[in-house]
């Protein structure tokens, strides 16, 4: 059984993450997102709301598990049996950094490799820090994510939906 690790903040999860975990629920047996728990980067939601946001809007598929992580991701992906780890990629922007991660993991844990899909192109402008700068301003945010979370997202820029 190949089991995947999808890592990120996703604070919150966007049409683009949703996409990629659509795509990479197909390819692999099991597929795990991992919330990551990031003391130094302070965030919207709390991971147990990402967590649950996310749960709620893959329900319908039945090889993807939700679940926090701190700490290490590559030592988060050994612990549940992933061999690889996905990532997505929006712009040559992404590409840098999202490389040397690569590599660096690489050279920790040979046997891990990382998977990147690149975005879809409708998807392509679309990050959380986009998501929040818009909901702050009272924008329409209903293209961004699903219809369900707005009105959570929009409660914590005290707005109604
Ligand atoms: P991180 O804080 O680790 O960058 P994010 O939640 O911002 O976490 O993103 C998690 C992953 O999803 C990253 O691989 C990122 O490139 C990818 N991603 C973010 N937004 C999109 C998008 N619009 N389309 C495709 N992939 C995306």
């Amino acid at each position: 059984m190949r089991t995947a690790i999808y890592p990120g903040s996703f604070d919150p999860v966007t049409f683009g993450h949703l996409d990629i975990i659509k795509r990479s629920a197909s390819m692999f047996d099991r597929l795990v997102v991992g919330v990551l728990k990031n003391s130094a980067k302070k965030s919207l939601f709390t991971i147990d709301e990402r967590v649950s946001m996310i749960k709620s809007l893959t329900k319908d598929y039945p090889n993807v598990e939700v679940a926090s992580f701190d700490g290490l991701m590559i030592d988060y992906a050994k612990q549940i049996g992933a061999s690889v780890v996905i990532r997505g990629l929006r712009a040559v922007t992404d590409f840098e950094y999202e490389l040397q991660i690569a590599q660096t993991n690489r050279v920790e844990s040979p046997e891990i490799d990382t998977v990147f899909l690149t975005t879809s192109l409708k998807y392509s402008y679309l990050s959380s820090t986009i998501v929040k700068e818009f909901a702050s301003y009272g924008g329409d945010i209903s293209k961004f994510v699903p219809k369900e979370i707005i009105p959570l997202i929009m409660e914590k820029f005290g707005r109604e939906a």
